[in-house]
């Protein structure tokens, strides 16, 4: 059951376990994508709960932008255009493309924007989101291998979380733009575990079954929103 406000159940727990302890990349010379959803011309109003959810997922594609934009500029600062660097710049342009989804989402249904501040980088109206922030930039930091988990933990939590929305939502367009979302959040997790595999042999599912990521990552990346 789904309560407003509430914080949502696995970022919520990530946040206490971190107490404890299409496209990935934007691809400039693909043509525009000819089956992405759109507004639908007659606007059926969303229920509360997916009204929340959609709000939830604005903010969570815009903690992804932010961690990644961050975590690019410490580790060019400290290391260069290294591995980690490239992919976190690269993914963080399809999370953009994510918060734009989302935005069109709320505008298409007449709601108010959690990110009306501007997107600023790394504000948040969700206290959980804002929290989880801050630690994941700090585990960031702390090695560029340790930047590298922390994105894959950020889409493997996505992943879940989409499977929440799609379950919550009612309409096909909604659907569609979250199925669109996981689909890019499989492929940066691709990405991500892929570069961890490179360095350390395997990569060790972080939120999800090993056996779902496992399926994830031994599969070839997705055309999304096709
Ligand atoms: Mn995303
Ligand atoms: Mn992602």
């Amino acid at each position: 059951m789904h309560v407003p406000n509430a914080p949502r159940l696995s970022i919520a727990a990530l946040g206490l376990a971190l107490l404890a302890g299409c496209g990935g990349a934007s691809e400039p010379d693909t043509p525009p994508r000819v089956n992405v959803a759109s507004c639908p011309a007659t606007v059926i109003p969303l229920t509360q709960p997916e009204i929340d959810e959609a709000s939830f997922m604005r903010e969570e594609e815009t903690l992804a932008r932010d961690v990644y934009l961050d975590l690019a500029e410490h580790w060019t600062a400290q290391a260069g255009q290294v591995p980690v660097v490239t992919i976190m710049s690269n993914i963080s342009q399809a999370e953009q493309e994510h918060m734009d989804s989302m935005k069109a989402v709320l505008d298409c249904y007449g709601l108010p924007d959690p990110m009306a501040a501007g997107e600023t980088r790394g504000v948040f109206i969700n206290t959980e989101l804002a929290q989880l922030y801050t630690d994941l930039i700090a585990r960031g930091q702390t090695s560029q291998g340790e930047a590298l988990h922390v994105g894959a933990l950020i889409e493997e939590v996505d992943i879940e979380d989409l499977v929440t929305s799609i379950a919550i939502s009612q309409q096909d367009y909604t659907d569609q733009v979250y199925e669109n979302l996981m689909c890019g959040s499989r492929n940066h997790l691709r990405a991500f575990a892929g570069e961890i595999i490179k360095t350390e042999g395997r990569y060790t599912a972080q939120w999800l079954d090993q056996a779902e990521v496992d399926a994830i990552v031994n599969s070839p990346s997705e055309r999304c929103g096709r």
